[in-house]
């Protein structure tokens, strides 16, 4: 048996339907030109996991998000969703019935990019009115549901260039909440704050990894944050997945002395 099948989240005596992954990705290769980002990964995902990713810079973290958002397309191997292929042939950006892939999966970048032209409301309200055809009033309602979530009821109608970064990215925080994804990635959201805004969003995320039975997946340094929100952990180097366990495992008392380097541990 393959290695990445001897994972301690497959559990082979349970019917497939109870252990189908949400998300798969299978002997995954990403090249760019002659340069290898990701070396043959596998990787399967239960619904409702919360997992952080962590790894050196350029290891190939945010092309594993790009690639299950389908912004990206692997150059071998597969990326399923439910079953479904997500960036490959026909079915590209598809996922059941329920629409493009990239509507079910919410993704929250380093920059939070939100529209400056709109306000924030409206910043929230615009994927489910043009994507989920709401009415306005059902969005508005809607947009401040997830606004209140993440604190910032009373900004509604300010400009984007008005807030702090905190602020912004707990509007894109719930911007991404809003389309009601199954699925939600965070890619290194704390690294562009000022020290003082990294533990107001760090709190939104927690609550709603602890609040919802959402599968979330995390690129983190934050490895306190990472150890009380993830229920697994993933250690990346050179597109490989070389450390898979519990934070317990990976994070406090790592076996592979890449990772314990890398954490700095002391031997
Ligand atoms: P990480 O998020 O772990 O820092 P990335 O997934 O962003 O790593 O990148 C992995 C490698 O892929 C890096 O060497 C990066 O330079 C390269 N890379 C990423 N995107 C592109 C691209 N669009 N074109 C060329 N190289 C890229
Ligand atoms: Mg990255």
């Amino acid at each position: 048996m393959a290695d990445w099948k001897k994972s301690t989240y497959q559990v082979e005596s349970l019917p497939s339907s109870l252990t189908t992954p949400l998300i798969s990705l299978a002997q995954v290769v990403k090249d760019y030109g002659d340069t290898r980002v990701l070396d043959h990964l596998n990787l399967a995902i239960p619904e409702g996991q919360k997992v952080a990713l962590i790894g050196p810079s350029g290891s190939g973290k945010s092309t594993v998000l790009r690639l299950i958002k389908g912004l990206e397309t692997v150059s071998n191997g597969t990326v399923t969703m439910d079953g479904a292929a997500v960036g490959s042939g026909r079915r590209q950006h598809r996922w059941f019935s329920r629409g493009p892939v990239r509507h079910q999966v919410g993704m929250v970048f380093q920059h939070f990019n939100l529209f400056p032209h709109l306000t924030v409301e409206q910043n929230i309200m615009e994927a489910p009115l043009r994507v989920l055809k709401l009415d306005v009033a059902q969005a508005r309602e809607r947009a401040h549901y997830y606004l209140q979530m993440v604190g910032l009821a009373h900004k509604a109608p300010a400009w984007p260039a008005t807030l702090s970064g905190g602020q912004q990215q707990r509007v894109a925080i719930a911007r991404a909440l809003a389309m009601q994804p199954r699925v939600m990635l965070f890619d290194e959201v704390t690294s562009a704050l000022d020290p003082e805004s990294v533990g107001e969003v760090l709190k939104v995320i927690r609550d709603v990894a602890h609040g919802q039975n959402m599968t979330m997946l995390l690129v983190t340094h934050e490895m306190s944050f990472a150890r009380d929100v993830a229920d697994r952990v993933l250690f990346m180097e050179k597109g490989k997945i070389i450390d898979d366990g519990t934070p317990e495992q990976v994070l406090v008392n790592p076996l592979n002395p890449r990772t314990r380097q890398f954490l700095n541990i002391l031997t």
